[in-house]
């Protein structure tokens, strides 16, 4: 059978194979990878779940192995509450604020699917999470890319982009804006207070909703902690993804959204079209996890591990590439990602092979740019390797550049 021709437009619009092609890259014996935004296993508290578990099905089985509630279990949202006003300082959310859903993907999918069609347009950073851009290009709506700064994105073209907008007479068409303010996935970059008030301010000004990612925020490694869009301006304007896979373990699937009552029960309709409702299971050993242990405290290990590799990275960067001319990264605060960035005329999708001739891997820029063209960009994430092969990889990366920046003539 020809199984194309049963394909939906949604089905055609699929095209993920790029990614699929890196993974295998990834998974070439020997090959040190920086490519996965995977947390460190070592960091996972397995004995303390397993011990939960084992109770929560022995003692709760009527609960833990039966459906669930499409919003999810209420114990964990009372739970959640507690969390959430400790690391947002938020405290009048209510369960009907809540949705837990399988892992923030799933939410940026029912975000996709309730909110956006062709006519829509949404704004996004350039670069951006590319698993979120790849859900919203479902839709088919018009994306536009704003460039991120050190500082998070530029708000000056923000600010053009709207106007324009409003004077063609198409605000209405824009449905959200993206974001990922702390510890950007790719770029690293944590979005300042001021530019946070900003956008906000600009938010309010043309009445748009903001969608806040922040599966990182609690990743922070030193600086102060910044509040969030969420925590500033309320679940009215801005609607916030967490999730539990970066800071406790992806395993379990667990995301919230966090929002106003009407369109947080329009997501929970779209979610049970999807599957009735996430993990009963899962969810009520986070609960007692949350219960049991103060998550944040716990988290002092994970932050521990990852800043050190997050040094290393950086020191192995500033060793390896202070020679290559036009080289820039910024040190990340917190999170999982450095982006690098090397002098015009690299493409990152192309250089891979030379990478893989060395044994090392990254994530070309070209994925996460709003317009799909070749990046000098790369994402190297330091959560995975070990620490000597953080330094390893960094110089097998300096090789690869060096080769292919000879070759292409871009380096003598
Ligand atoms: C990892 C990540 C997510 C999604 O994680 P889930 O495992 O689906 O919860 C969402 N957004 C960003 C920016 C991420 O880096």
């Amino acid at each position: 059978m020809n199984y194309k021709e049963l394909y939906s437009d949604f089905g055609k619009n699929l095209n993920l194979s790029i990614v699929k092609e890196l993974l295998k890259f990834a998974a070439i014996p020997g090959a040190i990878s920086f490519g996965g935004g995977v947390p460190d296993p070592e960091t996972f508290p397995r004995k303390e779940l397993a011990e939960i578990a084992k109770e929560v099905i022995e003692n709760e089985y009527y609960y833990t192995l039966q459906y669930n509630s499409t919003e999810g279990d209420s114990l964990l949202a009372d739970q959640m509450i507690k969390f959430f006003k400790k690391v947002y300082g938020v405290d009048n959310l209510k369960h009907e604020n809540i949705l837990f859903t399988n892992g923030s993907q799933q939410a940026i999918d029912l975000v996709t699917r309730v909110l956006l069609d062709k006519e829509s347009i949404c704004i996004v950073e350039n670069p951006v999470y590319f698993v979120a851009f790849a859900s919203f290009k479902t839709a088919l709506p018009t994306i536009i890319g704003i460039p991120l700064e050190d500082d998070g994105m530029n708000l000056d073209v923000l600010e053009n982009v709207l106007q324009n907008l409003d004077m063609g007479g198409k605000i209405k068409k824009v449905k959200f804006i993206y974001t990922v303010p702390n510890f950007h996935n790719p770029a690293g970059v944590t979005m300042s207070l001021e530019k946070r008030k900003r956008l906000l301010e600009i938010a309010a000004k043309y009445d748009l909703l903001i969608l806040e990612d922040d599966p990182y925020g609690l990743l922070r490694f030193e600086g102060k902690h910044l509040p969030s869009l969420f925590s500033l301006a309320g679940c009215e304007r801005v609607l916030l993804l967490n999730t539990f896979s970066k800071v406790l373990t992806p395993g379990l699937r667990i995301g919230t959204i966090v929002g106003p009552k009407e369109l947080i029960e329009k997501f929970a309709d779209a979610k049970q079209i999807v599957d009735l409702c996430s993990p009963s299971l899962n969810q009520r050993i986070a609960a007692r996890y949350l219960q049991r242990y103060d998550l944040i405290s716990q988290l002092e290990n994970a932050i521990q591990i990852y800043k050190r590799k997050r040094d290393i990275m950086v020191e192995a960067l500033a060793n390896e590439f202070s020679d290559i001319p036009n080289t820039r990264w910024v040190k990340p605060e917190g999170g999982l990602f450095v982006w690098l960035t090397l002098s015009e005329g690299f493409d990152t999708l192309e250089m891979l092979h030379f990478a893989k001739e060395k044994g090392v891997f990254y994530v070309p820029g070209q994925l996460f740019t709003v317009d799909e063209k070749p990046s000098s960009s790369m994402r190297l994430s330091y959560c995975l390797p070990p620490e000597e092969k953080i330094i390893e990889g960094v110089k097998r990366l300096k090789q690869a550049v060096v080769e292919y920046g000879v070759k292409k003539g871009l380096l003598r």
